[in-house]
């Protein structure tokens, strides 16, 4: 088990990590911005008394699960970038989480969070 190391030398490592702190900052300030979207527009509601607004009700609600939809995706992305991080420092970054082989370097470029090889992934995704 030990024995796996990922493909990756130290530079890789670091750069890596940088991008996943940068996009780790990025995603806070969308999980923020959709917040505060989420919360003017539950405002909105509880003082919108006038009939006028009610035909917006429908568009509201819409855009309030749209957002909530977003927020869910951010939140998702988001843990995997921490768990990400927590794996660089437990050293085990780079490595298949399911099959504990290195993860092909291609892919962990294009998607520094990726905790699965491309094999393993592929069968993730695979409806069951
Ligand atoms: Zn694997």
């Amino acid at each position: 088990m030990a024995a796996t190391k990922s493909a990756l030398n130290a530079k890789e490592l670091t750069d890596l990590k940088k991008r996943l702190l940068e996009e780790r900052e990025e995603l806070l300030s969308q999980l923020k911005t959709i917040e505060e979207a989420v919360f003017s527009a539950s405002q909105s509601d509880l003082t919108g008394e006038s009939d006028d607004e009610s035909a917006d009700a429908g568009t509201a609600t819409f855009e309030r699960e749209r957002d909530l939809s977003i927020e869910n995706n951010v939140r998702d992305l988001l843990r995997k970038v921490d768990s990400a991080l927590d794996r660089i420092g437990k050293k085990t970054y780079g490595i298949c989480v399911r099959c504990g082989k290195a993860i092909e370097k291609s892919r962990i470029k294009a998607l520094p969070y990726a905790d699965l090889c491309i094999k393993d992934a592929q069968a993730e995704s695979r409806p069951r």
